[in-house]
């Protein structure tokens, strides 16, 4: 029989808990379910799971604080689920070390996606992070070498900058980049603020990538944190 993934769930509202364990059970993971923050991180030491889907408010220790001390010593992708819709706790938790959050409520198969997406991260990240050389999603390519984009096969001209930020993106697919972080990859970490400089880039790249730049398919706005690109579709076949 197959090693199944085994999946650490810290979270204190027990029906949520439920949901999740059930919902990855039937996906066949082997899940240890939590609702304490100090247990969280020590059974993380002693199970070692693949991955974390961790509540931000918990009643014994933050959060936060269960990212900080499982980040001193461990990679392992941390997936938050959380109810505090405040985009400024996301982006600490993505600061701190988080790979991704998902909102509640949340339906089944976007838990399921976001945790491939985390796993699957992880794991190119443990193996040394082997770069994809192509990315494609519906009808958009990317060719990162030959620095070619194409919507349908019709070839788009980005600019250098335009063309940094998307394949940021690309590379990343699946996953939300803050708005810091894209802006220090594209203009180095020591660029002052260019939030408004990365909107009217982002405002420029949908007019060209998307067919309805109000209603975008392919980087979508994660309202207050960053952007998140479509999942590359042959990663996704490759899993
Ligand atoms: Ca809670």
């Amino acid at each position: 029989m197959q090693n199944k993934v085994t999946v650490l769930i810290i979270e204190d509202e027990k029906n949520i808990c439920d949901f999740i364990a059930t919902t990855l059970k039937a996906q066949g993971y082997k899940t240890i379910t939590t609702g304490l923050g100090r247990e969280g991180v020590s059974l993380t030491a002693s199970q070692c799971p693949e991955i974390i889907l961790l509540d931000l408010g918990l009643p014994d220790l933050d959060g936060m604080e269960v990212i900080r001390q499982i980040r001193s010593y461990s990679a392992i992708p941390i997936l938050v689920i959380s109810a505090r819709t405040q985009e400024k706790e996301k982006v600490t938790a993505l600061d701190l070390g988080a790979d991704d959050y998902i909102t509640k409520p949340f339906g089944s198969s976007e838990l399921m996606a976001r945790i491939r997406t985390a796993l699957r991260h992880g794991a190119q990240m443990a193996a040394g992070s082997p770069v994809a050389r192509t990315y494609r999603s519906g009808g958009l390519h990317i060719d990162f070498e030959k620095r070619l984009v194409t919507v349908d096969g019709r070839p788009v001209h980005l600019t250098q900058v335009e063309f940094k930020i998307v394949s940021f993106l690309a590379v990343n697919s699946g996953r939300v980049m803050t708005y810091d972080a894209i802006i220090s990859h594209v203009w180095g970490p020591y660029a002052d603020d260019n939030n408004r400089i990365l909107r009217v880039n982002m405002a420029n790249i949908r007019r060209k990538l998307e067919q309805n730049p109000a209603e975008p398919r392919f980087i979508l706005t994660e309202i207050g944190v960053g952007y998140r690109m479509a999942e590359d579709e042959s990663r996704q076949e490759s899993v």
